[in-house]
């Protein structure tokens, strides 16, 4: 594991244009030619090197990205979407049928959340939902119908960690697949490396970084990516998520920066959480001492990636975290909005937003209050100047 870089994996690459241009081509079409007939009936059966039949089913612009986050997540392929949750959706649907049961984390985005709730028992599969920080729960909670174990590194939004040794030794001895999102936590920590046979991304934060685009992208063996694009039973061919080209060819080239944004973002971060802990300020960060898993974030992380450009605030009431959040953006910290990874620092309430699909009492349950500020914090020239800014806010509002 030590030689191994994603960074690394993705400068390695070398995509030309068909001219020689420095990036590859854009491949605009959603059909393709044969010369001959029987070569199109091929296709239908297996792959060929170099064939392409439909865009739906695969395109070369589509692959370049796809290879480029192969390679970035260390699995043997990967596919890219047309969103985070049409990745989540496709690969959950293509490991259970009617019958089989899942066991996820309890603090998952809520989108996530709402389909393994609402939608997918609606196809028999049954979700069971578990405190993840206690593997020995997980391990109780698998039964002979479960097929999938599902968390995320660092959770949405408590920031909880995942500790994935732990978890994915016990999918091996329970031969449960491990499907793992690691939206928060691009370059920062390999689930593959830990164990984790699917590892997920919502491309729509921080590797793609410009809040222009949404897209998804799922990272496994090439056995698993063949099923997903198989023309008579995969979830990606038929339910049909597929990433535009041209959108695909513009998140390959922000991967690019990926490295040397997440870097500023986590030390960023850092610095905020720093400080607003010491003006004592509720912070929930998994770099401060204080987060009941820093040890483990210290295990799982890169250590050059920090701990990552998410940070929670808790100020007690929805009254406040709103009042906080408009001062905020009146005073052009950042913007009152959900998503992440943006050069500019977005904050939202998530029991009011991305998290309000759990159900009030559960919100409760976890300690997903109505208080907390979620924020990703930019990539401002100067973090203490923005402390002192968010200082200011905080002051003004009297929390
Ligand atoms: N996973 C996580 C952790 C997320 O935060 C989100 C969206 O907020 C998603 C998945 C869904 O991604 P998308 O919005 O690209 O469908």
């Amino acid at each position: 594991m030590a030689h191994f870089h994603p960074a690394q994996e993705i400068q390695n690459l070398q995509f030309f244009g068909e001219f020689g241009g420095v990036n590859p081509s854009i491949e605009d079409s959603s059909t393709y030619t044969f010369l001959q007939a029987s070569r199109m009936s091929e296709l239908f059966e297996k792959e060929i090197e170099g064939c392409y039949l439909y865009s739906r089913h695969m395109n070369p612009t589509n692959r370049y990205l796809a290879q480029a986050l192969a390679a970035m997540e260390k699995t043997e392929s990967a596919l890219v979407t047309a969103s985070g949750m049409g990745a989540i959706t496709c690969t959950l649907l293509q490991l259970c049928g009617a019958g089989d049961e899942i066991v996820a984390s309890r603090v998952i985005y809520g989108g996530t959340y709402a389909f393994l709730k609402n939608v997918a028992p609606r196809w028999g599969i049954k979700t069971t939902f578990i405190d993840f920080r206690d593997p020995e729960l997980i391990e109780n909670a698998i039964t002979e119908r479960t097929r999938v174990v599902y968390c995320e590194v660092m959770s949405n939004p408590l920031l909880e960690l995942a500790d994935l040794e732990k978890i994915s030794s016990i999918c091996r001895k329970h031969r449960v697949k491990l499907v793992v999102d690691n939206t928060f936590t691009p370059l920062m920590v390999s689930p593959s490396l830990w164990g984790a046979d699917v590892v997920i991304h919502s491309l729509t934060k921080f590797i793609n970084g410009t809040s222009d685009t949404v897209a998804g992208t799922i990272c496994a063996s090439h056995d698993f990516i063949h099923q997903l694009t198989d023309v008579n039973n995969g979830m990606l061919m038929l339910l049909g998520p597929v990433m535009d080209s041209l959108r695909s060819a513009s998140v390959l080239k922000n991967l690019h920066s990926l490295s040397v944004r997440m870097m500023k973002h986590s030390a960023n971060a850092l610095h905020i959480a720093q400080r607003l802990s010491e003006a004592g300020m509720k912070v929930i960060y998994p770099g401060l001492e204080s987060h009941p898993q820093h040890e483990l974030a210290k295990k799982l992380f890169r250590p050059e990636y920090g701990f990552g450009g998410m940070v929670v605030l808790d100020v007690g009431t929805r009254e406040k975290s709103f009042a906080l959040m408009e001062e905020m953006q009146n005073q052009n910290i950042g913007y009152l909005a959900v998503s992440l990874g943006f050069y500019k620092t977005l904050f939202s309430s998530p029991g009011a937003s991305t998290s309000s699909e759990i159900p009030e009492e559960e919100r409760k349950a976890i300690g997903l209050t109505d208080g907390l500020i979620r924020m990703s914090i930019g990539l401002d020239h100067d973090p203490e100047h923005t402390f002192q800014k968010i200082r200011k806010c905080v002051e003004r509002i009297g929390i």
